[in-house]
């Protein structure tokens, strides 16, 4: 097991009264005063960005440290979660379920919640620049998930980003996109949708397969006279590629075609036609999924990676591969999608809300081992995901991922598929987003 001793010092000057519950209600009192004075003199932790893993670090941090003040900054007024919305876009859970309220925990645990916009960092004074000013911090967590780069695609043609955005939505970030996919779902009148999968790593890697699944089961019940064009750059279907196929030829094959090799390289969103390493495409309707990389904040933090070789960023944080916290800057840490590679054997975690939740604990108790002067211990996650292929009757499949570190300190990665769909794994789906609802949505 690896360690690390680090130190925290509390603040020398530590402003109000206890720690407590609290609904943010900010003073603007100028853009340079710092806003939100602190609460005791526990340390106050900052956390970017109230997903999957943000709210799960503020649960445990406040549960660990329990001085501590620490505040979730969303810009969004409710939780949108990715697991499920799948399932949510065909109607097989109601907007309830995926839609959730964020005050409840906030209350629950004594965090406290602002909804605004972080806008960017001082890192030297420790301070968040946000849209209702700006916000002091001892540790900071940067847990803002992905960006769509349509800039891969578009360079700086904003005119087509825009246009591909607002009408070629893929829902991949909590936005309104989702609202936005689910009626062009309901609206799908026929003809051929094409659907581009982005290039390793990205968000959720089984999911845009299980998506196409529940789609096509939606033109096959409802006798829609339309196709589902998958344009993959992977050679093959991963992970679970064989549930996959099997799903595809058995129960959708006239209605899904999977193309292999199908790396993008020209789209015209105007004129509906895609360009690919597997030959052009046309398309009636599609949803549009570009490079993914790490949220904004990453980048006005001047924390993304640099490959080595090429000097060119990564695209994702760069971090401490074992205890998550910035290479250069041991007070910042990493929380879920927006994370850096971890292993030469396997890349990265995979982009999932299990090891957002997960490692979201892990940075809790590494900080919590810190600011007690204790050595800290690395930890390892796991990753668990279930994906619907047929809605009647419902089955999935679903995959696995182990982790252990090898004599030489390698982190190596073990994948389990479970290719064959059952209606059981529904069950083991429902109970598993059931107990990770309870666990941050405190529910
Ligand atoms: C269709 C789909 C299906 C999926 N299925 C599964 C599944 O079955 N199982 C599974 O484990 N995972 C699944 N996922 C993946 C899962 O949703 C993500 O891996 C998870 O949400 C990552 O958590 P996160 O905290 O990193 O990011 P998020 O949950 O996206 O949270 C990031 C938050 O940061 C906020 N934010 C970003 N920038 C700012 C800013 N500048 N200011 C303020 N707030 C900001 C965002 O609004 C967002 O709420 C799925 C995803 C999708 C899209």
């Amino acid at each position: 097991m690896q360690r690390r001793h680090f130190l925290w010092t509390p603040p020398a000057l530590a402003l109000g009264a206890a720690a407590g519950p609290a609904m943010a209600a900010p003073a603007i009192i100028g853009s340079q005063s710092p806003i939100l004075p602190r609460k005791g003199k526990g340390p106050r932790i900052v956390i970017c960005g109230g997903g999957w893993g943000g709210m799960t670090a503020a649960r445990y941090l406040r549960e660990l440290i329990p001085n501590s003040d620490v505040v979730l900054l969303e810009r969004n007024a409710t939780f949108w979660s990715g697991p499920m919305s799948n399932k949510w876009l065909v109607d097989i859970v109601g907007t309830d379920f995926v839609n959730r309220d964020m005050l409840h925990p906030a209350n629950k645990y004594g965090y406290t919640l602002l909804q605004t916009e972080v806008t960017g960092f001082e890192r030297d004074k420790k301070q968040v620049r946000t849209a209702h000013g700006l916000i002091e911090y001892d540790f900071l967590i940067l847990s803002g998930g992905i960006r769509n780069d349509y800039e891969a695609w578009f360079g700086n043609d904003q005119r087509a980003i825009d246009y591909t955005r607002t009408r070629f939505p893929n829902a991949y970030i909590p936005n309104q996109e989702m609202l936005s996919l689910k009626s062009k779902v309901k609206n799908f009148k026929g003809g051929t949708l094409v659907m581009t999968l982005p290039p390793p790593p990205h968000r959720c890697p089984p999911s845009p397969y299980e998506r196409a699944c529940l789609i096509a089961w939606h033109i096959k019940k409802n006798k829609i006279p339309g196709k589902i064009v998958i344009l993959d750059p992977k050679p093959k279907i991963a992970p679970i590629g064989v549930g996959y196929k099997q799903a595809f030829e058995e129960l959708y094959a006239d209605i899904i075609t999977h193309v292999p090799n199908a790396g993008v390289r020209e789209v015209d969103p105007f004129n509906k036609q895609i360009k690919t390493a597997a030959g052009d495409f046309k398309f009636d309707d599609a949803i549009l999924m570009p490079p993914h990389q790490a949220a904004d904040m990453v980048w006005k933090a001047d924390l993304i990676g640099k490959d080595v070789a090429t000097g060119k960023p990564t695209g994702w944080a760069d971090m401490h591969n074992r205890l998550f916290h910035a290479r250069s800057d041991d007070r910042v840490y990493f929380v879920g999608d927006l994370m850096g590679a971890i292993s030469p054997q396997f890349g990265h975690y995979p982009k999932s809300g299990h090891v957002a939740n997960y490692i979201g604990k892990i940075v809790a108790r590494n900080i919590a081992e810190r600011v007690a002067g204790k050595e800290v211990v690395a930890r390892l996650p796991d990753n668990l995901c279930y994906m619907m292929v047929n809605g009647d009757p419902q089955e999935e499949i679903s995959v696995k991922f182990e982790y252990e570190v090898d004599a030489s300190g390698q982190v190596n990665q073990t994948q389990i598929d479970m290719d064959v769909r059952t209606s059981d794994l529904v069950k083991e789906d429902f109970a598993w987003i059931n107990g990770k609802f309870g666990d941050f949505l405190g529910i």
